[in-house]
């Protein structure tokens, strides 16, 4: 097997296939500085974990850019989780805040454990250590995390739990980490809003191909946060959901999965393995298996020119971060399949968590039903927006979204000025 492309050079070869459309544009100047971030750093942190263990951990932060505001991203913890992925993902949040129309800029975090190998004490201790090593380069106005893959919200809430502590305040002053549990200044649906937001998208497109939600067929890649709350979704709009799967493998019926039940096989199993009523196949094979709607929403490299020529959906919705390589998109767009690209189609988390931010900030509290609706609205508007500029300059949705992002993000870079 070969080894995928770090993030990294993903988000830099999308990059500069929007530089050529940008031409004559933009000041191709300004592209330049975008390929570099503006802080890179590496954290060692040693955390006593149970039995008195002293541990080393690598944690990276990057902030990419911060043209239109402070950065924003969440943190992943995973065993194979790079310094240059970190940097690709910060790359990807600039892109999306952007395009999604929210006042921050582009960060993300790393940590290199495996999470779920962690028991609960220790976790907890290691995302603490996070938060005091780390604690000089997150704030309001600096960067905000959030939850990504391996990381919850349980893990926000000790977060601003260790930085209200080492700040001497029962809570800090603004908003310092987004998708913290409700009690602690968390906003409801911000779990949700990911998934969510992927299936409004769908909606959108499945719309605009003529086709109808309550006959189509879906199959989910990863059954996390994401993946678990688009399957729900798609099945409350009335599609049928036959295939899912996660890291230890993947599950298929062409019937349709009870969603609602594999839920509660997943929180005894901690697998979607094993769950009656479904048969056990490859989790590669199942992403050529037909379907109209395809979800990728575990981690990044899963669609590459090896796999591409096999997919069968129409649509492909990316819920998660960089999960087609670009090699594979040139082959995806000539079979004519709609990709809805990650900094479109997953930023219905970080839209709820702007939400949080304004909530926390100006002390306010808002209901599910307003996030909801707030969302909706946005990532249709949005979905359009992008939808209508393919159409217009016939490219991919992918290139279309990156050259709207990327041309803003100039555009606020342009009006600070430059400093010496
Ligand atoms: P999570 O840790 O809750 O879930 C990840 C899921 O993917 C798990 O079910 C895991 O078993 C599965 N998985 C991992 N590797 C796999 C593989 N090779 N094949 C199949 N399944 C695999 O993470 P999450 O928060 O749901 O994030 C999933 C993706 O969505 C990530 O790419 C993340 O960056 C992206 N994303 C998340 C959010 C958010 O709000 N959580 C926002 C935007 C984008």
């Amino acid at each position: 097997m070969t080894a995928r492309q770090s993030i990294l050079d993903v988000a830099l070869k999308n990059l500069e296939k929007t530089t050529a459309t940008l031409e004559g544009e933009v000041n191709v100047e300004l592209l330049d500085t975008l390929r570099l971030p503006r802080e890179r750093i590496e954290l060692t942190l040693t955390p006593e974990l149970s039995g008195g263990r002293i541990v080393p951990f690598k944690a990276f932060i990057v902030r990419h850019s911060d043209a239109i505001g402070p950065a924003k991203g969440g943190i992943r913890m995973t065993a194979d989780v790079s310094v240059d992925d970190v940097g690709g993902l910060a790359m990807e949040m600039t892109w999306k805040c952007a395009l999604i129309g929210v006042p921050f800029g582009g960060g993300k975090s790393g940590i290199v454990a495996e999470a779920h190998k962690l028991n609960e004490h220790d976790k907890e201790t290691l995302v603490r250590s996070f938060a005091h090593n780390a604690r000089r380069h997150i704030g309001p106005q600096i960067y905000v995390p959030a939850p990504d893959m391996g990381t919850n919200e349980a893990d926000m809430g000790h977060i601003k739990d260790s930085i209200s502590y080492a700040m001497g305040q029962a809570t800090t002053p603004g908003c310092y980490v987004t998708g913290k549990p409700v009690i602690l200044g968390g906003i409801p649906g911000r779990r949700e809003a990911t998934g969510r937001g992927v299936v409004m998208c769908v909606a959108h497109a499945v719309e605009s191909l003529d086709m109808d939600m309550t006959s189509i067929t879906a199959i989910v890649q990863g059954y996390g946060n994401v993946g678990s709350v688009a399957a729900h979704t798609l099945v409350e709009l009335g599609a049928t959901v036959v295939g899912v799967s996660d890291e230890f493998g993947a599950i298929y019926n062409s019937d349709g999965l009870d969603v609602a039940a594999l839920s509660l096989h997943v929180k005894e199993a901690q697998t979607v393995r094993g769950f009656a009523g479904s048969k056990e196949i490859d989790g590669g094979e199942l992403l050529e298996i037909p379907c109209d709607v395809l979800v990728p929403a575990a981690t990044a490299g899963q669609i590459t020119a090896a796999n591409a020529p096999n997919i069968q959906a129409r649509i492909i919705a990316e819920g998660a971060n960089s999960p087609t390589a670009p090699e594979a998109d040139g082959i995806l767009a000539d079979r004519g399949v709609l990709v809805i690209p990650d900094i479109l189609c997953n930023a219905g988390g970080v839209f709820v968590s702007y939400l949080e931010y304004t909530q926390e900030t100006q002390q306010e509290q808002m209901t599910v039903e307003q996030v909801q609706q707030r969302l909706s609205e946005r990532m249709g508007e949005r979905f359009s927006q992008v939808r209508q500029f393919a159409l217009e300059r016939k490219l991919p949705m992918r290139e279309a979204a990156m050259h709207i992002a990327v041309k803003t993000v100039c555009e606020a870079l342009e009006a600070r000025g430059y400093q010496p």
